[in-house]
Order: C-alpha cells, then sequence, then structure tokens
C-alpha cells in the first residue's frame, strides 16, 4: 500500500485537484497535497489506515479539508466556558463592548496619537492616558509600556542599573512565561539584595540591608501563590518610613493592580493602587490585562522624580505601546472615573462581581433555551461548583458559580471536549470527575446559540 501512494506531480494532475488552484495559490495547494500525503504515510506505517485511504476521491476531499483550514486564522475567537475569569491562554481580560468603535476608529483611521490639536504641533503619545491614570490614582506622574514584566523591566532599567535592589525572599515570585524577579532584575543591570526568609521578613532585615549602593526597595506582590501559616511581611507604610531614612525610593510591582476596592463585593481585599501611593509609595506598576480589564499594557504611576528618568530612558521606545492599546487604555481608564459604570461595562469586574442568584437564574434560562433546542440525546443538568480569577490573582478564590452539565449519547465526556474544542467556533469547557462542564461566569448570552449549534452539529 507503501508504494501506491501517489506522487505529488501526479496528484495535482488529478482534474478535483487541478480546480483547486483555481481558488487557492499554487504553492499553498502543493504544501496541502504534500501534508496530505504524509499523514496517509503516516497512518499506513501505524496500521490505521482505512481501506479507502488511497482512493481519489477520499484523498482528494483530505486535500480539500486541508486548503480550507489555511483560511481559518490561527488566532481566533474562541468561547471560554472554563470559568477562569483571567485566562491567561485565552487572552486574558476580554475588553468592554462600549469600546469597539474606540478601537476601530484608532486603527482604521489617523489619530491625535502624537498630534496637540492646541497648537497644531507633535504632541505625546503618553499624553492622553497619563492624565487620566495620575486623576483616577492620586499620582503625579504616569508611563504605559507594553506589559508589567517590561514596566519592571525600565523602572529597575532606570532607576538601579549598577545599583542594589532589596527585595524579600517571600516575594521573589515567578510569574510564568520566564518572568522572574530575579532575572528580570539581572537584565536590567540591577544588583538583587534578598533579604527576610521565606516565610518571614522584619524591618530589621530592610534596615540593615540598607547601603549606600541601595537605589531602591522593592516590595512585589505574591500574585500566584501564598504562603500560610507562620508567615509576616513588611507593609507598604512601613517600607516607605524606611527608605525615607535613608532617601531610598519604594517601588511596588501591584502584579494585577486594582483600581476598585472589591472586598465590598465579597472578594478578598486587595490593597488598591491608589492605597499603595496613598501609603507614600514612589512607584507602582501593573498589568493593564488583569483586574484592570483593559488591553495588555504595563502601567507605572508615582512620583514625578521617578518617572522623569524613564520618561527619557532609551527603553521606552523599545517598549512602548501602540496606538490601539492607547486607544482602549484610556477608554477603559474612562470608564472607571464611575466605579458603577467600571463594574457594569468592564466583562473582567463583572464576571467577577456577578451574583451567585444573578448566575443561578441565568444558568437556568440557559439550559432551558438549551433543552428546547437540542436532541433528547443530549442531557443537560445544572449544579454547582466553583470559579476562579486566573492571571495569577487572588491564587487560593474559589467563587461559588452554576455549572451546565452535559453528556451526549454514545460519546465519551473527553470526545465530546474535543469535538467542542476543535469545532468551527472552539468552546472550551472542563472535565471534572468524569463529567463535562461548562461555567457560565465567563459566558454571555450572546454565546448560548453558538453553543447549541455546536452541540447540534456534534450530537447529530
Ligand atoms: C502578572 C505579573 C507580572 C507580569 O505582568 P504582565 O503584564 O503579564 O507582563 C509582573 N509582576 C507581577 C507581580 C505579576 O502578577
Amino acid at each position: 500500500m507503501l508504494r501506491n501512494i501517489p506522487k505529488v506531480d501526479k496528484v495535482l494532475e488529478w482534474p478535483e485537484v487541478r480546480s483547486f488552484l483555481e481558488e487557492y495559490p499554487r504553492p499553498v495547494v502543493i504544501s496541502a497535497v504534500r501534508d496530505t500525503l504524509d499523514l496517509v504515510r503516516a497512518e499506513l506505517l501505524r496500521g490505521e489506515a482505512a481501506p479507502e485511504s488511497l482512493e481519489k476521491k477520499t484523498v482528494a476531499g483530505r486535500i480539500r479539508s486541508a486548503l480550507a483550514r489555511t483560511n481559518t486564522p490561527g488566532l481566533r475567537r474562541v468561547i471560554n466556558g472554563t470559568g477562569v475569569i483571567l485566562h491567561t491562554n485565552l487572552g486574558r481580560a476580554p475588553l468592554s463592548e462600549s469600546l469597539r468603535d474606540t478601537m476601530l476608529d484608532a486603527a482604521f483611521g489617523y489619530s491625535t496619537l502624537e498630534f496637540d490639536l492646541e497648537t497644531g504641533a507633535r504632541g505625546s503619545r503618553a499624553v492622553h492616558v497619563e492624565k487620566l491614570l495620575c486623576s483616577l490614582t492620586g499620582a503625579e506622574a504616569a508611563v504605559v509600556v507594553n506589559n508589567n514584566a517590561a514596566a519592571v523591566l525600565l523602572a529597575l532599567s532606570a532607576l538601579a542599573r549598577g545599583k542594589e535592589v532589596i527585595v524579600s525572599r517571600g516575594e521573589l515570585v515567578e510569574i510564568g512565561g520566564s518572568f522572574r524577579i530575579p532575572e528580570v532584575m539581572e537584565q536590567s543591570g540591577a544588583i538583587l539584595r534578598e533579604v527576610g526568609a521565606t516565610n518571614r521578613t522584619h524591618p530589621r532585615d530592610y534596615r540593615s540591608a540598607v547601603n549606600t549602593e541601595t537605589a531602591l526597595l522593592l516590595k512585589v506582590h505574591t500574585s500566584n501563590f501564598a504562603v500560610v501559616g507562620f508567615t509576616s511581611d513588611v507593609s507598604t507604610a512601613v517600607l516607605v518610613t524606611i527608605g525615607r531614612e535613608s532617601s531610598v525610593p519604594v517601588m511596588v510591582d501591584a502584579g494585577s493592580g486594582s483600581l476598585v476596592n472589591l472586598s465590598a463585593h465579597g472578594l478578598p481585599g486587595e490593597t488598591t493602587v491608589q492605597e499603595y501611593l496613598a501609603a507614600g509609595a514612589d512607584l507602582v506598576t501593573f498589568s493593564g490585562d488583569k483586574l484592570l480589564g483593559g488591553p495588555q499594557a504595563g502601567i507605572l504611576v508615582g512620583k514625578r522624580s521617578c518617572l522623569e528618568s524613564m520618561k527619557k530612558h532609551p527603553l521606552l521606545r523599545a517598549l512602548r505601546v501602540d496606538k490601539v492599546t492607547l486607544a482602549t487604555l484610556e477608554g477603559t481608564l474612562h470608564l472607571y472615573r464611575d466605579e458603577r459604570q467600571a463594574l457594569l461595562r468592564i466583562p473582567s469586574l463583572r464576571m467577577l462581581t456577578v451574583t451567585g442568584d444573578e448566575l443561578a437564574s441565568r444558568t437556568k434560562s440557559a439550559v432551558r433555551r438549551m433543552r428546547r433546542a437540542l436532541p433528547t440525546t443530549v442531557t443537560l443538568k445544572t449544579l454547582p461548583g466553583f470559579s476562579q480569577v486566573g492571571g495569577g490573582t487572588f491564587p487560593l478564590l474559589e467563587i461559588p458559580t452554576s455549572l451546565i452539565s452535559i453528556s451526549v449519547a454514545g460519546l465519551s465526556p473527553q470526545q465530546l471536549e474535543q469535538k467542542l474544542r476543535t469545532g468551527p467556533l472552539p468552546i472550551i469547557g472542563r472535565i471534572s470527575h468524569g463529567i463535562f462542564l461548562l461555567d457560565l461566569r465567563t459566558v454571555t448570552d450572546k454565546d448560548i446559540p453558538e453553543i447549541i449549534s455546536a452541540i447540534v452539529s456534534i450530537a447529530s
């Protein structure tokens, strides 16, 4: 059978395959033919090939599918049924729908990116968001870069190159995707001076480490892990007191960086960016696409004296953000001028603070809609469970949620999961205790008809 695998040139002469050349460029067709024949060969070698696998019709059909797949973008929309709100692999925070026009206008037209309408002269791309950031957080100045990793790199490079930065051993975080505080420190040219122990660091540890080479006291949010038990750390306020004694500035890498106090919504109290600054921190850095719910960005806010050197730093040019990011970040920050608007309109905040009752009733009505539309071979149940915040935020928090379990006669949960994940509109759920589950916390009402049609086509 291996010997009967046709040659690429021969396949290209088949009338069916020749017709593909009217629709696709020749090199694309050739590569689809080659890939398909490679697959057939591999299946034959594994003994997995069906008897008709070498028939012209079968091979041509597979080439057609391979070509169709080349038209599907690699980066595309998915439905997040995992309940993980800031799912790093699924793009973290979804933007507010209210920013659709803002985003399109910035992307598809010209804009005031670096143009001052008053004077008609060159402006700065930073001013638009800087003012908003200052008024929302109480900072004197602000800088925006590509992500928080870039913000930390820029800050350390500008403020501590060749000098020492003191960090607690309990805060030497690895965020994942190779962002580790000690390694970023090394890249920036700053020298790490670890103090304290993993579980306990005291004011005296910082005090005795400060010397003439100290450039910064750095506090890092232990975003994605928690040390519990016999622990103590030094608050920002106390760190500021220690810093002032020797005129050393204090920087906080706040990680997620919330602008609203979420404890009013039944979530653990997180220090807000405003509170870090009010405690006297000279510089605070945080992400744009974690709890803030905006685009991927790194935000630096703080004292003018600290940020001045960053605004002039050559790295800033390499780390700067594009106009679409600036437009959507400005739009997101705009919503924060009214906290209720922010909670209502920013999807990640809304998903985080939606009440259990609302979620239960949404789940119930979704199940009703699905039952009406789905064949009887599909069994649906609602059951209680837990969602996670994700994005290295609130690692221990499990928020009670409502889940829909789905089973389809004749399919294992693994087969159902795989079919939904690889369909035309991928739907990502999870399997727990042998049951396929969707968590409606991260699913919008608009997604329901699409979920229904995916299940309909799988079940039939
Ligand atoms: C997430 C995080 C970062 C990295 O932020 P990105 O925006 O993903 O680059 C850095 N420090 C802390 C403490 C974080 O939680």
